[in-house]
């Protein structure tokens, strides 16, 4: 498989606080990469940083060759490029789900307004929200603002998904609607960076799990063998704080 995004030897650090600490990581076209590890330990910075929405201290961030972070302008473009969704949804409070949708790809990409909807209700039909269309996200559960979250970063066709713990703020019985849908998108192909803190989703969903804990990736591998072989002390007793571990 092609590699499409790669991250060299990347350093961040909060003033004197060091965040992640000469990080390596390279994902492939359709490889579906789910990041673990303590609070607090750099996942969020780590995504920020693969977007270019942080500034780094050392190494580079590339897309399919491309140097994005550090980032010399073309900033928009690369937010196109790789698309975001986050724990708190960020959807527009006053514009209709299908506005939501719609904004970026026209003002952005300059999409006929018409395509734009038409494609935004097949989108929405996909994850069974076409009937919510007209609805204000304050009308929506989370799990629905959520779902709708997703389908809008897919509507400007990003090369790369970022998804950070996206799930972090729904009610138990809404996660399954939400993680259903990135398991279909998966199963597409499509490329993903997944945050999460729901231990069976990444097993299910990841090509390759990755453990970062004190600003650095501590163990890489298989979903299989990371979960039932973990290597290092330190991911055997994380995921024993899941109860997912056999000992
Ligand atoms: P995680 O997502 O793994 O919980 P974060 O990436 O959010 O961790 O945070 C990593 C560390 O960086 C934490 O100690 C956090 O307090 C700190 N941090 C995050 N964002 C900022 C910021 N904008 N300014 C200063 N410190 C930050
Ligand atoms: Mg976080």
């Amino acid at each position: 498989m092609e590699e499409i995004l790669r991250i060299q030897n990347l350093s961040k650090r909060y003033g004197d606080m060091p965040v992640l600490d000469h990080v390596d990581l390279s994902v492939k076209k359709g490889e579906v990469v789910v990041i673990v590890g303590p609070s607090g330990c750099g996942k969020s910075t780590f995504l920020r940083c693969m977007n270019a929405l942080e500034e780094i201290q050392e190494g580079k961030v590339l897309l399919d060759g491309e140097l994005i972070n550090p980032c010399r302008g073309k900033l928009n473009l690369v937010r196109q490029r790789i698309g975001m969704v986050f724990q708190s949804y960020e959807l527009f409070p006053h514009k209709t789900v299908l506005q939501n949708m719609t904004l970026a790809p026209v003002r952005v990409k300059k999409k006929d307004r018409r395509e734009a909807e038409e494609e935004a209700r097949e989108m929405l039909e996909r994850v069974g929200l076409l009937s919510r269309k007209d609805s204000y996200p304050r009308q929506l559960s989370g799990g629905q603002k959520q779902r709708v979250a997703i389908v809008r970063a897919l509507m400007m066709h990003p090369e790369v998904l970022l998804l950070d713990e996206i799930t972090a703020a729904l009610d138990p019985e809404m996660v399954r609607e939400v993680l259903e849908v990135v398991i279909a998108l998966a199963r597409e192909g499509r490329t993903m960076v997944i945050v999460t803190h729901e231990m069976a989703f990444a097993r299910a969903v990841a090509d390759r799990m990755i453990f970062i804990d004190g600003g650095r990736i501590i163990e890489e591998g298989d979903p299989e063998s990371f979960f039932e072989h973990p290597q290092t002390e330190r991911l055997k007793k994380f995921l024993k704080s899941f109860s997912y571990s056999r000992e």
